[in-house]
């Protein structure tokens, strides 16, 4: 029987194949008792049993992903960590706990001989969560291996899951937690993949259900109906027709030029839209290079990726965004002290200033690959003293376009100083946002907040356009919202020159700009102002504009 069941589209594009679900890892039983003799045998079986299963994935697949799971396979059989738990389990440790305990010793060791070696802690952490989960009872947790393309159903992913994956296997994704503007939900979405997030129901998916995932709606369909997927598919295909029938440059019906480029996270995210139709990089989020890492990237590391990113755009503008870590983006290397509030503390620029080596060795790696087209900007600015550092860091490694992200209130509220000698803005409306309606942007329960249609969020966007105008300084939009065709027109009617996003969001952006002049934005803008509440906000837009593919 087929059922609809509803969330936050956060990807656009139409999904369709079986369900696979993917269940986090449960960590060892705290009320487990005391190691017993049957304990060690059970141990010994788990292990032997997990093994024989990365061994069998490895052979179902092929290239770095078979070595990666064969070694894993290894790392399952390894004589030492088997024997420390047995060990444990024999001074009366329980049996999960043992696991955790020995593993955690074996992967101390592993970082402590660097390189290589503490690459395979992932791997290591991949073994010990399928053994405490089998000792358990419960289904083994990471991503399952996909035979047939299909949908990833989760309660969650991190963003480094996300990267893993194959865009040819896995064809939408579902998510009972996260946020629209969450970084799991960006990078699903440039890397094409639909998504829904905050699908409450999501328990309701079993392994193996044929799933419509539509992600710009938000809807799931469960076992629908062939024809019915059929229906979609083909209507889903016309609009795709008309959407990239007009190519080229942006710009509003009379011909005022509004950029139109890609968010991007990676030298391969760079290799795969090298020929995609848009005017450059908005926004690269270099801290991509580094998250799923055990260790920093290397300087000269860091040039070559940089070289192949802005050799991939030659002769179109690279935005290179400086490490952007921390809050939901933690670098797994860096030690920091524990925060109560991380999206309120040290992240973005406040990171780079605690932490000037990693910066320093960044923006030197930026400046030893630049070219002509390259400019950087830094996140989270706050402070007018963060624009000079910053500006003067950029400076003394070669580069020479400087600009900021606006994402905080307080950068948007005195943008008149900050932007005083920048050379361009980009809007961070995802952080800006969740800043100013002080709404967690991972968090679905305050989803209703987190719209970047609020009329506060609104103001000051326009506050740091007219900031724009007086210092003549370029204003771009890179957050999910440059992304909502609607939206994209209220932003060029503020005052808005470059709107960075998604490449599957380009199209409908490009069309609805080609359908209105610049004075038709300015109206549209103007009408947004009587709304006191994002529905009115958006309906006002709505009523003022054409009709628009969205
Ligand atoms: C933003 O905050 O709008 C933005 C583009 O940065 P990120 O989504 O990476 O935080
Ligand atoms: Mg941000």
């Amino acid at each position: 029987m087929s059922e609809i069941i509803r969330g936050i589209g956060a990807a656009p594009g139409i999904g369709y194949g079986p369900a696979y679900l993917l269940f986090p890892p449960s960590g060892p039983d705290l009320a487990e008792p005391a190691g017993t003799p049957a304990d060690l045998e059970r141990v010994q079986i788990a292990f032997r049993e997990i093994s024989a299963d990365f061994q069998q994935r490895a052979a179902d697949t092929t290239g770095t992903r078979a070595e990666i799971l064969h070694m894993t396979a290894g790392l399952a059989r390894d004589k030492g960590l088997i024997n420390n738990v047995l060990q444990k389990i024999q001074s009366g440790v329980g049996a999960t706990t043992a696991v955790g305990q020995a593993t955690a010793e074996y992967m101390q060791m592993l970082s402590s001989l660097g390189g290589y070696m503490a690459e395979r802690i992932t791997d290591l952490k991949s073994v010990r969560d399928c053994v405490i989960a089998k000792l358990r009872g419960l289904p083994l947790p990471g991503l399952p291996e996909i035979t047939t393309p299909g949908i990833l159903v989760a309660v969650d992913l991190a963003p480094t899951q996300v990267a893993e994956l194959d865009t040819e296997k896995v064809l939408g994704i579902v998510l009972e937690k996260s946020g629209a503007t969450s970084h799991t939900a960006i990078l699903a979405e440039s890397m094409g993949i639909p998504t829904v997030v905050a699908v409450a129901e999501r328990a309701k998916i079993k392994a193996g259900d044929n799933l419509l995932v539509r992600g710009r709606e938000g809807k799931i369909y469960i076992n629908p109906q062939p024809v019915a997927v059929q229906k979609t598919l083909a209507a889903a295909t016309a609009q795709e027709k008309i959407l990239t029938s007009l190519r080229g440059p942006g710009h509003t019906k009379d011909g005022c030029p509004v950029h139109l480029q890609l968010n991007i996270a990676s030298a391969a995210d760079a290799q795969r839209f090298a020929a995609a139709d848009t005017e450059g990089i908005g926004l690269l989020r270099t801290e991509f290079m580094f998250l799923s890492r055990p260790q920093a990237p290397s300087y000269r590391e860091q040039v070559e990726q940089f070289q192949e990113i802005f050799h991939a755009f030659s002769a179109r503008p690279v935005t290179v965004r400086t490490l952007d870590v921390g809050a939901d983006k933690p670098l797994p290397f860096l030690e920091r002290p524990a925060e109560d509030n991380p999206a309120l503390g040290q992240r973005g620029i406040r990171l780079s200033q605690a932490e000037p080596e990693l910066f320093m060795q960044q923006l030197q790696a930026i400046g030893a690959a630049a070219n002509e087209f390259t400019q950087v900007m830094a996140p989270l600015v706050s402070t007018v003293a963060e624009v000079e550092w910053f500006i003067e860091q950029a400076h003394a490694a070669g580069l020479h376009r400087v600009g900021i992200m606006v994402e905080t209130p307080a950068a948007a509220l005195n943008s008149r100083a900050l932007l005083e000698n920048l050379d361009f803005v980009s809007i961070g409306t995802n952080d800006l946002t969740q800043y100013v309606m002080a709404a967690d942007r991972l968090n679905p329960q305050v989803n209703e907040l987190n719209n970047p249609w609020q009329p506060p969020v609104l103001e000051l966007v326009e506050r740091t356009c007219q900031a724009g105008e007086i210092t003549q300084t370029e204003i771009g939009v890179c957050g999910e919202a440059a992304g909502d065709p609607l939206l994209a027109l209220v932003l060029v009617g503020m005052g808005v020159r470059v709107l960075s996003m998604a490449a599957a969001k380009i199209p409908a952006v490009r069309l609805a700009l080609a359908q209105h002049t610049l004075a038709e934005c300015q109206e549209i803008a103007q009408a947004v102002r009587q709304g006191i509440s994002p529905e009115q906000a958006r309906a006002a837009a709505a009523q003022a504009a054409k009709e628009i593919i969205s």
